[in-house]
């Protein structure tokens, strides 16, 4: 039997890779669905992680069927863009309190879980952006931002029970979220990528998998970029 694993928003996107990824390992996978189901030969729970009634319903049926959640990818994340001037309080609470505070969520719930095993593995996909802001994206910088810290916390608070908590910072990824960029914004965005390519989402699948191996055991607190080198220096 492997790890009970759970990723956030592994429908579909990055999430569905990492998902893969960790069931291609031997590990026992579930992922979270909004309503538009998950791939057969995956455990699917539907979950919202702005409704912490739905994480804990999620949770207790992934681990009814799989055990305790030791590998949690707080992967589940929207974007909603717009200039400073023009972002209303709803487009920016939106934003984080889907990719912030549904993270927040389903790290707390995780923690009691790892604190009976007495391990655990915690990752959160943050972006580029939450270290280089991003022009027209305060809420979605912002709410990147902060999983910096709330990983950082999570390291110190869990540290001593063998569970480590550790930030992915992607950059351009193929998937729907780039999908829905204009052909324009891909050729300038492209241009400061020293790899100049998008990464496939299996790349920042294999970054997520290696974190919870054995071998990334005393990485704790970090922050790893895949991202071409977008960000370097950060
Ligand atoms: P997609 O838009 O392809 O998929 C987003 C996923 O998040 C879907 O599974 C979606 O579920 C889920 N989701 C969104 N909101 C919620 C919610 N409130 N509750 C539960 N699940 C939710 O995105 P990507 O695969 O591109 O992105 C995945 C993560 O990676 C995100 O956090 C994103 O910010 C981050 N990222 C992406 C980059 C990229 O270039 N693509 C770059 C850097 C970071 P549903 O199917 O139900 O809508």
């Amino acid at each position: 039997m492997g790890r009970s694993v759970l990723v956030t928003g592994g429908n579909r996107g990055i999430g569905l890779a990492i998902a893969r990824a960790f069931r291609d390992a031997g590990d026992d996978v579930a992922v979270t669905h909004r309503g538009s189901g998950a791939p057969e030969d995956m455990l699917g729970v539907q979950c919202d992680v702005t409704d912490a009634d739905q994480v804990e319903a999620a949770f207790n049926e992934v681990e009814s069927q799989h055990g305790k959640v030791e590998v949690l990818v707080a992967n589940a994340g929207i974007n909603d863009d717009g200039l400073l001037l023009r972002m209303g309080e709803e487009q920016f609470g939106r934003v984080v309190d889907a990719n912030l505070t549904g993270s927040y969520r389903v790290a707390k719930r995780a923690a009691s879980s790892m604190l009976r095993l007495r391990k655990g593995r915690m990752i959160f996909i943050s972006s580029v952006v939450g270290l280089s802001g991003g022009a027209g994206q305060a809420n979605y910088a912002a709410s990147k931002a902060g999983l910096v810290g709330l990983a950082r916390s999570v390291a110190r608070e869990l540290g001593s029970r063998s569970i480590t908590a550790n930030v992915i910072a992607p950059g351009f990824v193929t998937t729907d979220m780039t999908d829905a960029l204009t052909e324009d914004r891909k050729k300038e965005i492209l241009g400061q990528i020293p790899l100049a390519r998008f990464a496939a989402t299996e790349e920042v699948a294999g970054t997520t998998r290696w974190l919870a191996s054995e071998e990334a055991g005393y990485i704790t607190g970090a922050v790893i970029p895949v991202d071409g080198g977008l960000g370097m220096g950060h």
